[in-house]
């Protein structure tokens, strides 16, 4: 083909075909990243999926993260992320960011991002681990601030990680502010009466077996869960998924529909 030829046929041929194709792929597209908005099939897996987990605690029906549909293609979100995002967005919640003081463990970059853009009055990102200088070195359980600090705390699938996580509740509570309040996601099994945690279990081979990560120090079960918040001092305040989404949306912006928001408040009065 001659240039001139060749030049015709990618400007007028060629190019228009690519985008049809483009612009099929996203009408076609089953899933959507609820926070970059781009379309695609498939979420990136965790760890190989869900046929990775064990049998066992796939049977626990784990309320957390969804194996399958883990990250975005694209910015890179996870699931867990996403869904906070919508919360946030539903109860809306950003605004009581606004002038607010924030204290965000194991900030993601996503939602720091949203958070950002709220200019809170103090935004405070920690990490035990820090991945950036941004970050605060910081331990759950000792947490270096006055008592009375923070208006809002976000803890999101920071708890499972926690060996004392009695310990890092009561720090939460003592640096919220009367009637501040606290996001503390973590995977839990409602088909659990205690949680499962055994100081024997105490390898990486061992907690990936038993926990399904090889990070994670017990499995909660939901009713020992919700009950070491009220022991903490909060009031427990559940917003179900399905008040706020429908299947469709689950679906498509791969979120656990079972996972609810477990929002916390610091009683204005306490003792
Ligand atoms: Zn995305």
């Amino acid at each position: 083909m001659s240039s001139l030829i060749l030049k015709m046929y990618n400007t007028i041929i060629k190019k228009p075909v690519r985008n049809i194709k483009l612009i099929a792929n996203q009408i076609n597209s089953k899933r959507e990243c609820y926070i970059c908005h781009r379309r695609f099939n498939h979420f990136n897996k965790y760890q190989g999926g869900i046929k990775n987990v064990p049998l066992w605690l796939r049977k626990l029906e784990i309320v957390g993260s969804d194996p399958d549909n883990f990250k975005c293609p694209f910015c890179g979100s996870t699931d867990r992320e996403r869904h906070l995002y919508m919360y946030f967005d539903k109860l809306n919640l950003w605004e009581n960011l606004r002038d607010k003081s924030v204290l965000h463990f194991a900030p993601e970059i996503q939602l720091r991002k949203k958070i950002e853009q709220y200019a809170p009055a103090k935004y405070i990102k920690a990490d035990l681990y820090p991945s950036d200088s941004t970050i605060q070195k910081m331990d759950t359980t000792n947490i270096p601030f006055n008592n009375e600090s923070f208006d809002i705390v976000i803890c999101n699938h920071v708890l499972e990680h926690i060996p004392d996580h009695m310990k890092a509740l009561k720090e939460i509570f003592r640096i919220l502010k009367p009637n501040g309040i606290a996001i503390l996601q973590t995977p839990f099994s409602k088909l659990l009466k205690k949680n499962i945690e055994d100081e024997a279990i105490n390898t990486d081979e061992l907690r990936l077996i038993f926990y399904g990560q090889t990070d994670h120090v017990r499995v909660f079960s939901e009713p020992q869960f919700i009950q070491s918040l009220v022991t903490a001092g909060f009031i427990v305040d559940v917003k179900k998924h399905q008040d706020f989404f429908n299947d469709d949306e689950s679906y498509s912006f791969g979120v656990n529909k079972i996972e609810d928001l477990i929002k916390v408040t610091k009683p204005a009065i306490h003792n």
